[in-house]
């Protein structure tokens, strides 16, 4: 059994990416991030103009990579827009959404198509430490400290500079396309330096907040990624 899988892992990744074109069909998002559905979802390339997805394995094989067309829009255009300001950099781009929406091994709050994670931003001495773009699925299990240092290597920090421009940035495509950012969680511990930076300081005046009082488990585990909630405005 365990040889059929890791021979469909290795069938499945070995191909860069299979075209897989949105129908034109705008999606519906019922429910809410808790309890919801996703229909006629649009699955994001693996890779595009400014951003890649995280990991191989969640997009072939669990198929987590589904979003609601206008949030589709959203993060491949802010994505495309981010290039004039970070040329080399690609975002990357982590679990969305199941084809149909509803419950995801691991995630509970990514049931309508309307939530994605992001992966934080990193630096090491200026450039961007490209091995931790390998991890995959494992990213999830990198451990920051209060002030946004991996723990696994002092030298390499969240980008807060690049996090608060991707947020500035995706906000601003969010409503060109009907949407805006609900909410955003990010450790708590985290948020006093993604404020201090300049692009941080206009997060607030935008609108945008951030989940306070999160549980333990919850705000552990988003310093390695950020997860947001976008909105349909009526
Ligand atoms: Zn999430």
């Amino acid at each position: 059994m365990k040889a059929v899988f890791f021979i469909l892992v290795l069938l499945f990744s070995g191909s860069s990416a299979f075209p897989q074109p949105p129908d034109g069909v705008e999606s519906t998002s019922l429910g809410d991030y808790r309890n919801g559905k996703l229909v006629n979802g649009w699955r994001l390339p693996r890779k595009g103009k400014g951003f890649l997805y995280f990991s191989r394995f969640s997009y072939y094989i669990l198929g987590n990579a589904n979003v609601n067309s206008r949030v589709y829009r959203t993060v491949t255009g802010a994505c495309e827009d981010l290039k004039t300001a970070y040329p080399s950099r690609k975002f990357i781009i982590m679990e969305c959404a199941n084809k149909k929406g509803g419950k995801m091994l691991l995630h509970r709050t990514h049931q309508n198509g309307l939530n994605v994670d992001f992966m934080s931003p990193l630096l090491k001495k200026k450039s961007r430490p490209k091995y931790f773009r390998g991890l995959g699925i494992f990213r999830y299990l990198l451990n920051f400290t209060d002030n946004g240092k991996s723990k696994i290597n002092p030298a390499v920090t969240i980008d807060f500079d690049a996090m608060a421009a991707h947020l500035l940035t995706l906000d601003k495509h969010a409503r060109k396309n009907g949407l805006r950012i609900k909410r955003v969680i990010f450790k708590m511990e985290l948020k006093d330096e993604l404020f201090s930076t300049e692009g941080g300081k206009r997060l607030a005046s935008k609108g945008i907040t951030f989940a306070q009082g999160l549980s333990r488990m919850v705000n552990n585990a988003h310093d390695d990624h950020y997860h947001v909630n976008f909105e349909i405005i009526p």
